[in-house]
């Protein structure tokens, strides 16, 4: 029986020599290991099979096997659940898991809290570290021991989701769901469903959870401003650019989990495409006077809280920026609209620009005004409408402008000939939001009300008679920023 099975084994390795990826070989060759007792080379194969084709269910079922023989309890547990979102009805499945959650009581339930919370910590830690998977196997075990605890919940959900794991915490949030309600629970299953493109489900999780809970609404904020349902903010029944009624929900995020919303915007964002000219816009809007008043709540926040690393960033960004401006306008007379508090103002400076800002926030203003008084400094771009400059410059902050045309159409205006503009924006096409920061933090800032694509603002800008001259994407520390210079025709 045993040469049997060694010709068979090597017959089937021959066939794997000659096509690596072929998964199903694989497969079988890992099931003659698991039933002659080599499990090292068992889990090594299997695994194997799932990195090349992560949708199948027998590798996924025999892993959790060979984990529960090694009781490796967190890891067999993981690799079941992951084989049940491919055959939710198998008995034996169901029986499996069963087993595992009975094991994991058995051998835990000897634990004092303090040890609990050890654990816990331990796998805190891994997620800090971004050892994901070992955190979810750790978070997995005490879920059986402990679930209806929230940073349980959220941890294990913030894991799978970094690890893409979306469609299994949708399964492991719905079981809790069906045993407790949990408000976060509905929360991260609408955050899942973002990841799959499913925006009306996700919506419905998302609603679900403030019904449930409605200090989710400002969980950064700890509940001291009581929840406002007056928020100033307006529909839109079509595209607010090109007036296309072609218009779909796109994404539904709560921002309130990422950005503090001082209570004054609707944190729970629903972002629409336009499928017409493909902009992404909030809908309902925050109207000019929220975003205002937002621009006043999170300067007074932040105006003593000067983190150096941040300014250093900063600085060597806007001189990198001037640098470029360089390239195709030596001096002259330089507009920067939204200065924030002037970093780049003072850079421009050095170079002997003569230099006019926009700043429309009255503290920042002022704030810029005490260290340069001799900057020309308005809060409204209209007062400019007369002058022509060398240079206009925007940094950061074309996703918070509302009225889009009538600025382009001013800053048109007030461009010489051959003058430049610049700006800078976050790329929702960009390496970093698709892949790395895994789209959310470009979708939560209370005040940014459209998204954009280089493509998007080349071809906007041309209907300006602004002509795209570079662009540059440039990595600062935890998002990337498309620069883009246009010369005025
Ligand atoms: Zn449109």
């Amino acid at each position: 029986m045993e040469a049997v099975v060694k010709d068979v084994e090597e017959s089937l390795l021959k066939k794997l020599r000659d096509n690596p990826l072929d998964y199903i070989t694989l497969n079988k060759i890992g099931y003659i290991y698991l039933h002659s007792n080599n499990l090292v080379k068992s889990e090594e194969v299997y695994l194997k099979s799932i990195n090349i084709n992560p949708d199948q269910f027998e590798p996924y079922v025999s892993l959790g096997l060979i984990y529960t023989i090694t009781m490796n309890l967190g890891k067999s547990l993981y690799y079941l659940l992951k084989a049940k979102l491919f055959n939710s009805e198998s008995e034996e499945l169901i029986k499996s898991i069963e087993e595992i959650y009975s094991a994991i009581k058995n051998k835990y339930s000897s634990l004092s809290q303090e040890e609990i919370n050890n654990l816990f910590n331990e796998a805190m830690s891994l997620l800090d570290k971004e050892f994901n998977q070992q955190a979810i196997e750790k978070l997995l075990i005490l879920l059986v021991l402990i679930p209806e605890n929230d940073l349980l919940i959220e941890g294990l959900s913030s894991a799978l989701i970094k690890n893409n794991d979306y469609d299994l915490s949708i399964l492991i949030l719905n079981d809790l769901i069906n045993k407790y309600n949990s408000p976060l629970a509905h929360y991260y299953i609408g955050v899942a469903y973002n990841f799959l493109s499913k925006p009306e489900k996700s919506k419905f999780y998302i609603n679900r959870s403030i019904e449930l809970k409605p200090s989710l609404l400002n969980p950064l904020l700890s509940n001291k401003i009581s929840i406002r349902k007056d928020y100033e903010e307006e529909y839109l029944n079509e595209c607010p650019i090109c007036k296309s009624k072609d218009i779909e929900l796109n994404k539904v995020f709560n921002q309130s989990f990422l950005s503090i919303n001082y209570n004054i915007i609707n944190p729970i964002r629903q972002w629409y495409l336009c499928k017409e000219c493909d902009l992404i816009f909030a809908n309902p809007r925050p109207t000019k006077r929220a975003s205002y008043n937002y621009s006043v709540e999170l300067f007074l926040d932040n105006r003593n809280k000067y983190n150096l690393d941040k300014l250093m960033l900063e600085s060597n960004a806007y001189n990198d920026r001037l640098n470029n401006i360089l390239k195709f306008k030596k001096h002259g007379k330089l507009l920067d609209i939204f200065s924030d508090t002037g970093i780049f103002l003072s850079i421009a400076l050095e170079k002997d620009w003569e230099v006019f800002s926009v700043e429309e926030n009255d503290l920042k203003s002022k704030f810029i005004k005490s260290i340069y008084p001799e900057i020309n400094i308005q809060c409204d771009i209209n007062s400019f409408s007369k002058e022509k400059f060398d240079v206009i410059t925007l940094w950061e902050n074309i996703e918070r402008i509302i009225d889009l045309d009538f600025c382009l159409k001013l800053i048109s205006k007030m461009l010489k000939k051959k003058g430049l503009f610049a700006i800078s924006f976050h790329n929702r096409n960009s390496y970093i939001s698709k892949v790395i920061s895994n789209n959310e933090p470009i979708w939560s800032y209370p005040d940014y009300v459209y998204i954009y694509n280089k493509k998007y603002l080349v071809n906007l800008f041309e209907k300006y008679k602004l002509r795209l001259v570079d662009s540059q994407i440039v990595w600062r520390k935890y998002m990337s920023n498309t620069e883009l210079y246009f010369i005025k025709d």
